[in-house]
């Protein structure tokens, strides 16, 4: 469902993505680890055009953008309808209420009429385990509440693809784990999701296969398990003993 060949990504002298090549099947969990720097963040928003590659190309479903020229703001818009975003922090408009944020982009992005949009928010509440927030605002909402309404948020649009960069590592753990089971759900109901994650508990249990990076490269890659627990390269045995 996503593909990526030969990926590159300077900032002006800086390679900090080198020759990523990358193959995620539809209903593959994929977790995304290594050290500070790596280049983690930096490709996940290559593949939502956050940041634009400078080299390579990039698949998602029957749609290629090739890298050799700059992105045509049809291009972008055609990759984005199919991929939902959830950052570290969690980008909630503070002066709509729960309900109000996860319809605004629903009918601004997909032109739903608010009928549909709130059954829409309202459905997903449920699955997040949020229906009793509904009306409230998000200052009103715990930092594990808040991340749930943008993935939440991100469902709305039906993408084909869910892309986290960290989604818990600005909570503390006990809000984590409401976020991270709401990801396990969403990982068992089929959706193909891209994670970056420093939880290794949840690399380990969760994703179907860890990419290790390190210094803008693939190091490793292959089952969650053998990756994390049995790495073959010096540089890997290194930062899976440092986190575990
Ligand atoms: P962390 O675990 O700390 O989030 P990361 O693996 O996500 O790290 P990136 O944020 O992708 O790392 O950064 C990779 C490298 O690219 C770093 O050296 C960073 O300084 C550099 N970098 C990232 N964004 C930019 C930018 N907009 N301009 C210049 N350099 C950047
Ligand atoms: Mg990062």
């Amino acid at each position: 469902l996503v593909r990526m060949r030969h990926l590159c990504k300077w900032f002006g002298e800086h390679e900090v993505l080198r020759d990523i090549s990358l193959d995620v099947d539809s209903g593959e969990v994929l977790a995304i680890v290594g050290p500070s720097g790596s280049g983690k963040s930096t490709l996940l928003r290559c593949i939502n055009l956050l940041e634009e590659p400078s080299a390579g190309s990039l698949n998602v479903g029957e749609l290629t953008v090739e890298f050799d020229h700059p992105v045509k703001r049809r291009e972008r818009k055609a990759l984005r309808q199919q991929l939902g975003m959830v950052f570290q922090s969690f980008n909630l408009f503070p002066h709509m209420t729960v309900l109000e944020n996860i319809c605004l982009p629903q009918r601004r992005v997909l032109g739903r009429k608010r009928d549909e949009a709130e059954a829409v928010a309202k459905d997903l509440l449920e699955k997040v385990g949020l229906t009793d927030k509904a009306a409230a605002f998000p200052s009103n909402c715990s930092g594990g509440q808040q991340q749930r309404i943008a993935i939440a948020r991100a469902l709305a649009l039906d993408p084909r693809v869910m892309l986290f960069d960290e989604p818990t590592s600005a909570l503390d753990p006990e809000l984590g784990l409401e976020v991270l089971s709401v990801m396990f759900s969403l990982a068992q109901s089929g959706m193909t999701m891209i994670v970056v994650t420093h939880e290794m508990s949840f690399a380990e249990k969760v994703s179907d296969r860890t990419l290790f990076m390190a210094e803008g490269k693939i190091v490793e890659a292959g089952p969650s398990a053998d990756v994390i627990r049995r790495p073959q390269s010096e540089r890997a045995r290194r930062f899976f003993r440092a986190v575990n």
